[in-house]
């Protein structure tokens, strides 16, 4: 899809309270929201008169296609010593902001020697920034929402697909593999991420990586996995069981799910990505797994798999209407294994709205014993 030319005017009104008469956009993800561009290369300048694309030869003809709102400045060679110029034109003696957290040091220093290398009055003062376009791109549209949708719909049905295969002896390089298949041949462009598949004991390590190892009954079995579709990622986890699910495992389980469900119909908008997460994590310490929850409740998902708000501890993030996140509590203890439940939601006139349909277990856990024993 095309940006709308309203990105480009919402980021133009933000150049007062960011302190800058300009900015340089370097971050792939952010170039690609704020004009349309998918190439590998190029550098966007944005002040409230100009916007300009730098980029190589190889991607001029689609610059000028999909970046139709930036005026197109030729970048002979890769140095921005041979751009520099056309690209910070009229810029003399003002600030310009970077974006610090995605320039590499290197970058940094090819910026500063070609700036150096202009006539003095020409020169432009670097301002390093953060979060300057993040925000604005963590507030959906209705196209990016139908992305996303169709790329958690295909997460779904990928997942529905491998959870199938599931059974004692298939590998989780295998149940991973099927999840991938899928998804390529169902539309994707690819997968958001590495696929999660991570049976028994190495389901207490939240980032696992598949293994040769076959699952074994009475394991239980965490799945994580997300598709790109229209350059949109989705985000899911489900945790499966091989056979019956014994007590402790409903516990856990039961734990999570109920952490998972009241977060999700607790948050609104207008709260900090701290409060949000205190929500899931006061839930989980009650069932006396709150040194089991060792991670953060949920993240942005757009562009990329892992972007604005953030919904942990330590965020400051304000949650609002357009915004695309995950709730996904966990509780993991080592030796054992563990649970996370993951669904990718919208924040919809203050409340949040799941997106994800693959379905949850339904277990049925009886009163009085406790998660950790
Ligand atoms: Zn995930
Ligand atoms: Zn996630």
């Amino acid at each position: 899809m095309s940006a709308a030319p309203s990105r480009l005017a919402r980021l133009r009104e933000r150049l007062d309270a960011l302190e800058v008469d300009a900015l340089l956009v370097t971050a792939p993800a952010n170039r690609r929201w704020l004009s349309g561009f998918t190439g590998s290369a190029g550098v966007l300048l944005v002040s409230t008169e100009a916007a300009r694309i730098a980029t190589d030869g190889r991607y001029h003809e689609q610059a000028r296609l999909q970046a139709s709102a930036f005026e197109l400045v030729a970048a002979p060679l890769r140095r921005i010593e041979s751009f520099a110029a056309d690209l910070l034109a009229g810029l003399g003696g003002r600030a310009v902001g970077i974006e610090a957290a995605h320039l590499t040091v290197a970058e940094h220093a090819e910026w500063a020697e070609a700036i150096d290398a202009l006539d003095p009055s020409d020169r432009p003062r670097l301002k390093p920034l953060r979060d300057a376009i993040e925000p604005l791109r963590a507030v959906k549209d209705a196209g990016e929402l139908e992305a996303i949708t169709r790329a958690v719909r295909l997460g779904d049905e990928a997942f529905a697909h491998a959870a199938a295969q599931l059974r004692p002896g298939v590998s989780e390089r295998e149940l991973a593999w099927e999840v991938q298949r899928y998804a390529l041949e169902h539309g994707a462009q690819r997968l958001s991420f590495e696929t999660i598949v991570a049976a028994g004991p190495h389901g207490s390590m939240a980032h696992a990586r598949p293994r040769d190892v076959a699952v074994e009954a009475g394991q239980g079995v965490v799945m994580d996995l997300g598709v790109v579709v229209d350059g949109y990622c989705s985000d899911l986890t489900r945790t499966v069981f091989a056979g019956e699910p014994d007590e402790r495992f409903a516990r856990v389980y039961d734990a999570v799910l109920t952490a998972q469900t009241m977060a999700v119909e607790r948050i609104e908008a207008g709260m900090s990505g701290a409060e949000a997460h205190a929500i899931a994590a006061t839930v989980l310490a009650e069932a006396g797994c709150g040194e089991a929850f060792t991670h953060g409740l949920g993240h942005g998902v757009g562009l990329e798999v892992h972007e604005a708000p953030r919904l942990s501890a330590d965020s400051g993030d304000v949650l609002a209407d357009g915004h695309v996140v995950t709730v996904e509590p966990g509780a993991y203890f080592p030796g054992w294994g563990g649970v996370r439940i993951e669904d990718q939601c919208v924040m919809e006139d203050g409340r949040l709205r799941v997106l994800s349909r693959a379905p949850k277990l339904d277990l049925q856990v009886g009163p009085g014993v406790g998660v950790a024993s």
